[in-house]
């Protein structure tokens, strides 16, 4: 099992109105170069030690800068209902732990030899903000901290209008082979609704310039259930996204955020949003067209041509390792969840100072791992196998957990066929109400 390596990048272009995240635009290159040097900083660093009073004189520290602006801005994950760290990490799973205090989760992790890579990722935000200069020299950072595979998946995320031939073609030179291309919708009327600051032309240009450059393995992220939107116009989009016929779609249904200008727009009834039959009814529409233009599901909301899988984020949904280097980066070890700082300039001060970025480190008791193991594994289409979970856990789950699983089983929502337990189809949509059996 080899370990990915996440990498986040914090500045965007501009601010879109669905957004719940800290971010900010990009303001400057000065800005943006600091935080470059930071990241490469902390993948460099054999730092090691997180003192839990260290971590808890920083969470408090955070708040009082994050008023200082110095340009950098305060940043989360890109899309939190779209990545699948927000799934598993929502902060409140997220705690210090007293006896964790004399450990590195890093040292551990990453120094006791180079650790082997697979998959790097580079999300944001928007990391194709970055030059090639800079992508290079984080890539050449990684490269020194892990013993990356010649064959590993190396995926930017990118938005349209963000990007040129020439620095395309310079990201493939550097080893990128894969781009997560936020087109969102082909409704011009929806972009400037969701403020994307691109239309759809842009994402059109933007997807031909990266063909030109030489990407095969293009993911396009849509969101769907936008306002106003009728089941015609999603399956125009999905149309459209078919015609274009990417390696990978992503598919989500829209999450109105509280505080985001999107909220009080659907609040104040100015936004209406398509009802949950509707909603069900674009899923179902989702899963028949890709089906039919030869797109195999394999997790709730991904797509692929066959063998076009996200290795990175599967990583996620199997468990496995993924280290996080940059603002708000998550980790995972196999037992221990970690997450750096939440706000770029107390980010960036920490590696500035030779401080661990980390913040908050938690180790995951068995009930808490056996939870994400089904959870996650249940939002893979080839489900959760009962074998692996009684080697693992030297348990069985069902008879954990059998009694809830068969009131699903029996209003089909769950399958359970040659020591696989599985979502059904109808399963999926209702995917929140099997996964708190396991919570
Ligand atoms: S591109 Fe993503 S992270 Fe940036 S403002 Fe838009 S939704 Fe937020």
């Amino acid at each position: 099992m080899s370990t990915g390596v996440y990498i986040h990048v914090p500045f965007c272009k501009s601010r879109c109105s669905y957004c719940d995240f800290a971010t900010d635009v990009y303001r400057n290159e000065e800005s943006v170069e600091r935080y470059v040097r930071a990241l490469i900083g902390e993948l460099r660093s054999q730092k090691s030690e997180v003192r839990s009073q260290e971590r808890e004189g920083k969470s408090k520290k955070e708040k009082s800068e994050l008023s200082d602006g110095e340009g950098l801005p305060s940043l989360g994950t890109h899309h939190s209902s779209l990545s699948p760290q927000s799934s598993v990490l929502s902060p409140g799973r997220l705690r210090s732990s007293q006896d964790d205090s004399s450990l590195s989760p890093q040292s551990s992790v990453l120094h006791a030899g180079r650790v082997r890579s697979d998959t790097i990722y580079l999300g944001g935000g928007t990391p194709s903000l970055l030059s090639p200069d800079q992508l290079g020299r984080i890539l050449e950072a990684v490269r020194e901290r892990f013993e990356i595979d010649d064959d590993a998946e190396i995926t930017v995320e990118m938005n349209p209008a963000t990007v040129t031939l020439d620095q395309l073609k310079e990201y493939r030179s550097l080893g990128v082979n894969r781009a997560s291309f936020g087109v969102q919708t082909f409704d011009d009327r929806s972009l400037k609704l969701l403020a994307r600051g691109h239309d759809a032309d842009d994402a059109r240009k933007t997807y031909e310039l990266l063909r030109k450059a030489g990407f095969d393995n293009i993911s396009f992220d849509l969101i769907g259930g936008l306002p106003h939107q009728k089941l015609d116009d999603w399956r125009a989009n999905l149309e459209e996204a078919v015609a274009m016929s990417p390696e990978h779609i992503s598919l989500y249904l829209l999450e109105i955020h509280e505080g985001t200008p999107l909220a009080e727009q659907v609040r104040s009834g100015r936004q209406p949003l398509p009802d949950e039959d509707l909603a069900a009814e674009m899923y179902e529409a989702m899963l028949e067209r890709l089906d039919a233009a030869g797109y195999e599901q394999y997790e709730i909301s991904n797509f692929s041509r066959p063998g076009r899988e996200s290795r990175h984020n599967l990583k996620y949904w199997e468990l496995d390792p993924v280290i996080g280097f940059g603002v708000s980066a998550h980790s995972f070890d196999g037992s221990r969840r970690w997450v750096n700082a939440r706000d770029t300039l107390a980010y960036v001060r920490s590696v500035e100072c030779g401080d661990s970025p980390v913040v908050e480190i938690d180790r995951l008791q068995e009930k808490q791992l056996k939870a994400e193991f089904a959870f996650l594994k249940l939002r893979l289409n080839r489900g959760l196998d009962l074998a692996e979970y009684r080697k693992r856990f030297g348990s069985e789950l069902l008879a954990e957990f059998g009694e809830q699983l068969e009131e699903f089983r029996e209003i089909g929502l769950i399958d359970i066929e040659d020591d696989r337990l599985r979502l059904t189809a109808k399963g999926r949509l209702y995917s929140n109400e099997v996964f708190g059996v396991f919570v």
